[in-house]
């Protein structure tokens, strides 16, 4: 990372949403040193109280509306479908000069939803870290879950250069790699990664779990790899995935279009005994991985890197 531990970047920060993301920032902020206060703000005051007692946020409050006040840097980490009422809420407090930005896991739905609520003289930045695990709440939060990551932002056109190479410092600062593209392109490199991948994930475990002939128990009782790991993805939060389908439709539905019309060249392949067709495209993908590993993104671990048999030192980002 090329910001060193202890280098201020923003006064204050306010994080809107103290979950898993939310307190990630946090504790990563804490650990470089990157702003002297961050307030914050989540729904329940259950998650606020936890926040404070976990101490990776400086203040709490009652209304995001409160958290936000002076903040020279806002980060909406609250899931996709409810970032534009948040941001209608705040949208008086935001001081002159400050940046916005969020951690979606989409980016064109976040311009249209919180771009109208963004006044005059204050910088909009999308941004989205493509880190995470399938837990939630302010307990699952750690300050090295950014590190060696990407993060991608999504500056709207015009945006304050200033503005946004501050932001990439901060990011540079939680540990992240840091890419700037555009909204759409975003939206459909990550309908590819990794949205496209959880409804895969999403639909053969309720397939596994629909099917007459085999029990509840016995899906259980034999999950093999294949299937343990896609129950890892599928056990993401309900209420971040339905948003992400709600909010990339387009990027999901062209991915997904092709998706079907490839698995339909497997499915005669396996009907009429296409075995070279099988072995190509399986040593190809096998290549993938080891360029995933290459870049860094993955361990060569057996078994995933698992510790231990029901591990989990895996990310399921979105
Ligand atoms: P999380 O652990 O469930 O935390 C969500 C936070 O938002 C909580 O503080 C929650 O408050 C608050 N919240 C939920 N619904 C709200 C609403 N309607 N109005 C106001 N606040 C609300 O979720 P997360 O994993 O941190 O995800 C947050 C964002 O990060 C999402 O936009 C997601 O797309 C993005 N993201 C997630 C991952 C991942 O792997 N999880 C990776 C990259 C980006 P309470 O605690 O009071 O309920």
């Amino acid at each position: 990372m090329s910001v060193a531990t202890g280098t201020l970047v923003y006064e204050k920060v306010a994080l809107i949403g103290l979950g898993l993301i939310g307190s990630s920032i946090g504790h990563g902020i804490k650990r470089a040193g990157l702003a002297k206060t961050v307030s914050g703000f989540a729904r329940s005051a259950e998650t606020r109280a936890r926040a404070l007692e976990i101490g990776f946020v400086d203040s709490v409050h009652d209304t995001a509306k409160e958290a936000v006040v002076d903040a020279d840097l806002i980060i909406l980490c609250v899931p996709v479908g409810a970032l534009g009422k948040v941001a209608s809420e705040i949208e008086p407090m935001l001081k002159k000069g400050a940046t916005i930005t969020d951690v979606g896991s989409v980016k064109s739905a976040v311009v249209r939803d919180v771009g109208p609520f963004v006044p005059e003289g204050v910088h909009f930045i999308p941004g989205h870290p493509l880190a995470g695990t399938e837990e939630s709440g302010p307990d699952a939060g750690f300050a090295e879950l950014f590190d060696e990551r990407w993060c991608i932002l999504t500056p709207v056109p015009g945006t304050d250069k200033s503005a946004e190479a501050q932001l990439v410092s901060f990011w540079e600062g939680l540990g992240s790699k840091v890419d700037v593209m555009d909204a759409q392109h975003h939206d459909v490199v990550l309908a590819v990664t990794s949205h496209v991948p959880h409804l895969i994930a999403y639909n053969i475990v309720g397939t596994a779990t629909d099917l007459e002939e085999v029990t509840q128990s016995e899906v259980v009782k034999y999950s093999a790899s294949g299937f343990r790991d896609f129950t890892r993805i599928a056990a993401s939060d309900p209420t971040m995935w339905r948003d992400v389908f709600l909010n990339n439709k387009e990027g999901v539905l062209e991915v997904l279009g092709r998706f079907s019309e490839d698995l339909a060249v497997l499915q005669r392949a396996i009907r009429w005994g296409d075995g070279d067709l099988l072995f190509d495209l399986f040593t190809r993908t096998r290549a993938v991985r080891r360029s995933i590993i290459d870049a860094g993104q993955e361990t060569a671990a057996p078994n995933f890197g698992r510790t231990k048999p029901d591990g989990d030192e895996e990310d399921g980002e979105a």
